[in-house]
């Protein structure tokens, strides 16, 4: 059975850290053991090594686009990419998701230097919507404070943006990224057509619970993050919360992934008669 990894990260030569090779190769081979079919997955800038990870300069944003692209096409059976965009420099971003979508990204993933109800992000989500394109907004699960050199955002601000973009998909990032993520859950109840990734270190007893009596099963998609190993923890914990149908773990695994990415997009037209 194929199984999508929504939130997968990739480094190259320039993110300053000499094992960027290593870690891209564990990924894979993690990610087979898993029985990952298809890992979406996204470069922010130079991480943090020369411009901020949630800030990054335009140059490093279309580097890190650009070596997106190279590992796409290297491994074009198993991997697919966000277009990674600063929504501060609109022009930059608008030029980068076109440029990315041509060259078969998938999604837009939006760097966290502004508030997910921000109006500069409103030409990149109308964008998206008119590309088919969803956008991974990264979120913390009830921000109760300001965070060093990021403008983070919660469910609450993510759901206006939802509100104001109905044709446009969104993927609020790792609800086991910390925080609060009931918080999050009711956030986002009436917004549908934001989905939640469950990837992120955090793997309580009665998160997915949650998340399913919430949103349901339809609104619920595998990913990672950069925790592969509690990624896999949620995914044979699926099983465990008793609330899911064969069909709809299937449809975590990767049926909802094939629907708001399309099924073609991500090499998968035809399985499972989707
Ligand atoms: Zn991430």
């Amino acid at each position: 059975m194929p199984l999508v990894d929504v939130h997968a990260h990739f480094l190259y030569a320039e993110c300053g850290r000499a094992d960027w090779a290593e870690v891209n190769a564990a990924r894979m081979r993690a990610g087979a053991t898993m029985g990952i079919t298809c890992h979406i997955a996204s470069i922010l800038g130079s991480f943090g090594f020369t411009s901020p990870t949630y800030f990054p300069s335009p140059a490093d944003v279309t580097a890190g686009n650009d070596a997106m692209l190279a590992i796409c096409e290297r491994e074009a059976t198993h991997v697919r990419m966000y277009a990674t965009v600063n929504p501060n420099y609109t022009e930059h971003a608008l030029g980068e998701i076109e440029r990315c979508a041509a060259g078969g990204a998938v999604g837009v993933k939006l760097a966290a230097s502004r508030r997910a109800d921000d109006a500069l992000l409103d030409p990149i989500c109308s964008l998206a919507a008119e590309r088919r394109l969803p956008v991974l907004h990264h979120i913390w699960q009830h921000r109760t404070r300001e965070w060093p050199s990021q403008e983070i955002s919660d469910g609450t601000d993510l759901a206006r943006l939802a509100q104001r973009h109905p044709r446009t998909w969104f993927i609020l990032a790792h609800i086991g990224g910390g925080g609060d993520y009931q918080h999050s859950f009711h956030a986002i109840s009436g917004a549908p057509n934001i989905m939640l990734d469950i990837s992120g270190s955090g793997v309580d007893r009665g998160m997915l619970d949650g998340a399913v009596r919430c949103v349901g099963a339809q609104r619920i998609v595998f990913g990672t993050d950069v925790t592969m190993e509690t990624g896999l923890a949620k995914l044979r914990a699926l099983d465990a919360t008793g609330l899911l149908s064969a069909r709809d773990t299937e449809d975590i695994r990767w049926g909802n992934a094939a629907r708001v990415f399309g099924a073609d997009r991500l090499g998968m037209a035809g399985i499972g008669g989707r």
